[in-house]
């Protein structure tokens, strides 16, 4: 059978009374070509753990389960588990779990299935077409929890991957940019056209791969200072960084005046231009300001 097939979908809707649900932002991937790449890219090995987002009727379950050693599913609708169990029959390497992945503790997933066939894990790989609707919690859920994977390869909305790839000076760059660059790499793997699902989502998609760094690109002195600069330099874009950053940590304007000139960067500065070791630079000298 092959799955990413429209006329399966089809079936499947008919033979089980399923109801495609917008809300889940349930939209198909159809093309076997994407699915391929998704997978290529996203190096599994024989012994690696997959974790999949969202699997839907399975299309990317079963090729990853070709590749990987274990592949947990998390799917939240629990009307697809059936068809699930039925679309993977084949795998005994697939386990499907009925869950929110917003509500799931990955780490004890990841700790649970530390071995396979007796041997430990080497890589874990998340994977996903991730329901639009929560795709920035989902990111940034794993990069916060310090989730122990190595590679996060997903598909999303174009216009936020542009934001998630965008360096200093572009127009999608943000706060959501500085946060992933910091806890990984990113490689742009695919542009899908939206025509490729079902049902047609209205906007185009991207899959990239984001790396997860053992070792972060700047030395922090306190994380959460770091973050706070960051939310506070792009909470109003068109301030300028000495205006934002009044306030941060109980800082004066004249006290961050002299914070920023004590580290060269031109109070008038606003936070698009500032790169990620700028924005560094800066949060360990607000951290020495207040200590
Ligand atoms: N992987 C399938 C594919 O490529 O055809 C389905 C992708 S579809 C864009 C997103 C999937 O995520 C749906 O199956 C949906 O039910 C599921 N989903 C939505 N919210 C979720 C959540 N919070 N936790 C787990 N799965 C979720």
């Amino acid at each position: 059978m092959k799955l990413y097939a429209p006329s399966t979908i089809r079936e499947i809707k008919d033979k089980y009374d399923f109801r495609l649900s917008k809300s889940l932002g349930q939209n198909f991937l159809t093309d076997k070509n994407i699915i391929d790449k998704i997978i290529e890219e996203s190096f599994i090995g024989e012994n690696d753990l997959v974790i999949e987002i969202g699997p839907g009727i399975g299309v990317l379950t079963a090729e990853a389960a070709e590749q990987a050693g274990k592949v947990i599913a998390v799917e939240i609708d629990k009307n697809l588990i059936p068809i699930l169990k039925d679309t993977l029959s084949q795998y005994d390497n697939v386990e499907v779990v009925n869950r929110d992945i917003l509500k799931s503790d990955l780490n004890e997933m990841i700790a649970q299935s530390s071995l396979i066939n007796g041997k430990s894990v080497n890589s874990v790989r998340i994977i996903g077409n991730l329901p639009y609707y929560i795709t920035t919690p989902i990111i940034m859920k794993i990069l916060e929890d310090g989730v122990k994977a190595d590679s996060i390869t997903i598909m999303m909305q174009k216009e936020v991957a542009d934001r998630i790839k965008a360096e200093a000076g572009k127009k999608a760059y943000g706060a959501l940019s500085v946060a992933v660059q910091y806890y990984c790499t990113v490689s742009h793997v695919a542009n899908v056209p939206k025509e490729v699902f079902v049902p047609q989502p209205k906007v185009d998609s991207t899959v990239i791969r984001l790396d997860i760094r053992k070792e972060k690109p700047v030395k922090l002195k306190d994380e959460k200072i770091f973050f706070q600069c960051v939310k506070a330099g792009f909470g109003q874009r068109r301030k300028t960084m000495l205006n934002s950053l009044t306030g941060v940590c109980g800082l004066s304007k004249e006290q961050v005046g002299q914070v920023m000139e004590s580290i060269g960067i031109d109070s008038g500065r606003r936070a698009e231009t500032m790169n990620i070791d700028e924005f560094a630079n800066l949060a360990n000298s607000v951290y020495d300001k207040i200590r």
